[in-house]
């Protein structure tokens, strides 16, 4: 199948990769030839409703699937040139933390209750750094301050701290080996918006510093605008339309990014009423045969339900998997150019 995006200088590619859960009663096809490409130095931003796929995604890049009802059934990943199923679980301590690392959605449940932060971030630093216990502390307390906390908070416990400096810690432990990659999973989903602005931006600033390469996972069109250069729009485990920011906000070509936008109240037109997508993702146990967003497509073709689309190619960095682009590159959707505000909704 072709690739979604050119894979120069990529960092992370993710080829034709699916991953089912398998139990006695079902097999839940949770990701479906998916193909991503994460360049050196830039941010992509991973966007889908819940249940499309996106923190799979997140730990398969890991090699964390649970195992045995998580299969790898087909593709590859690699990540800053290492083929990451062939690697063994001690080869994966080395990578996780060293070359990719990431950060979680729930900063209650993310850190240790019963040890410091400056504990917790030292301990990453001695395991993956082989920092000594002294020099690992010290550099824990720089980290703090990296991120906008005062060192000498090292030494206090997590519920000593707001949920906007939660994450803040969680950011310094996400960083603290200077990961080649690091992944987001909607980092700022717990925190009020003012807080989240104050995060994102940190996020942005300490990319640029340290020359990382983010994969940002959210359901949040806002949040992509303010810190992605690229884009991915997940639905029912693939990727179905690709480009750079620009690409996917000014020149959208899916039904279904279309109809992630057209859920966004349009700052130009306060009149305008919300337009949710109808109807539901589908039961991954039971995918619908052909383009999986058929039943909620309003564009929908008789070959839709038949035939998986193919992916068309509108330029080097903007792809789309629909039937609409069969014959031309002409945009078949009704609307476009929404400026987004708020999270769509899910
Ligand atoms: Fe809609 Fe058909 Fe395109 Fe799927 S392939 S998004 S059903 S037009």
């Amino acid at each position: 199948m072709e690739e979604i995006t050119n894979t120069n200088n990529a960092l992370l590619e993710i080829e034709d990769l699916h991953i089912h859960f398998v139990s006695k009663v079902e097999t839940v096809k949770a990701i479906n030839g998916l193909n991503l490409v994460v360049h050196k130095g830039k941010t992509l931003g991973l966007v889908g409703e819940t249940g499309a796929g996106k923190t799979t995604t997140a730990l398969a890049i890991l090699n964390m699937i649970a195992k045995p009802q998580g299969r790898i059934v087909a593709g590859r990943i690699t990540l800053d040139g290492e083929d990451i199923f062939s690697k063994t679980e001690d080869q994966m301590e080395g990578i996780r933390g060293n070359t990719v690392s990431m950060i979680f959605q729930d900063p209650m449940t993310s850190l240790n209750p019963v040890m410091t932060v400056g504990d917790q971030i030292a301990e990453v630093l001695q395991i993956h750094k082989k920092l000594s216990k002294t020099a690992a502390a010290k550099e824990a307390q720089k980290m703090l301050e990296t991120v906008g906390i005062p060192g000498a908070r090292s030494v206090e416990y997590p519920h000593q701290f707001s949920g906007g400096m939660k994450q803040r810690v969680l950011i310094a432990l996400g960083l603290a080996c200077t990961p080649k990659l690091l992944i987001a999973d909607e980092p700022t989903t717990a925190l009020d918006v003012t807080i989240q602005a104050q995060v994102l931006e940190l996020m942005k600033d300490l990319k640029d510093q340290m020359n990382m390469s983010m994969l940002m996972i959210t359901h949040d069109l806002g949040i992509v605008a303010e810190v992605c250069d690229e884009v991915a729009v997940m639905y029912a485990g693939a990727i179905v339309e690709s480009g750079t920011l620009e690409d996917i906000f000014d020149r959208k070509r899916h039904p279904y990014t279309e109809g992630l936008f057209n859920s966004l109240p349009d700052v130009n037109n306060r009149t305008q009423s919300l337009k949710p997508i109808g109807g539901q993702m589908p039961n991954p146990a039971d995918l619908p045969q052909g383009c999986s967003f058929h039943p909620r497509c309003e564009y929908a073709m008789p070959k839709c339900s038949q035939e998986e689309p193919p992916t068309h190619r509108f330029s080097e960095t903007h792809c789309a998997k629909c039937w609409l682009y069969e014959n031309t590159d002409q945009c078949m959707l009704a609307s476009q150019d929404y400026v987004p505000s708020q999270g769509v909704s899910e």
